[in-house]
């Protein structure tokens, strides 16, 4: 049996999602069930697991996360990493929503 890797291109995560498109909705798939527990939450795992960017804490926004979901993925990966299930995951309306380009 073959022990050789497939050749993986060194092309950086910035590049990568370039070339990922998104249909917005206009509204917001993602959201926070409770900004009180955001404001007491102090590790903003959020912020921390979301390869994208889309979640965001400000200085002046008493630790409640902005969330730019026009350029959410839809891995997940905020829905599982809040410590306190304070996020509001749903897929995007039918048609919106990343696609992906395959290559
Ligand atoms: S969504 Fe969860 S992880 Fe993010 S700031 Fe709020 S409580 Fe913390
Ligand atoms: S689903 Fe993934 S890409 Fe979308 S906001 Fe959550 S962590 Fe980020």
């Amino acid at each position: 049996m073959s022990t050789a890797h497939p050749h993986v291109p060194d092309v950086s995560t910035e590049d990568r999602l370039y070339t990922v498109k998104y249909r917005d909705s206009g509204e917001s798939h993602l959201g926070i069930e409770n900004a009180d527990i955001c404001t007491e939450c102090t590790t903003n795992e959020c912020t921390s697991v979301c390869p994208a960017a889309v979640w965001t804490v400000d200085d002046d926004s008493d630790g409640v996360p902005s969330i730019a979901y026009e350029n959410c993925l839809e891995c997940g990966s905020c829905r599982f990493g809040c410590p306190y299930d304070n996020v509001e995951w749903t897929y995007p309306k039918t048609g919106s929503g990343v696609v992906f380009k395959q290559g």
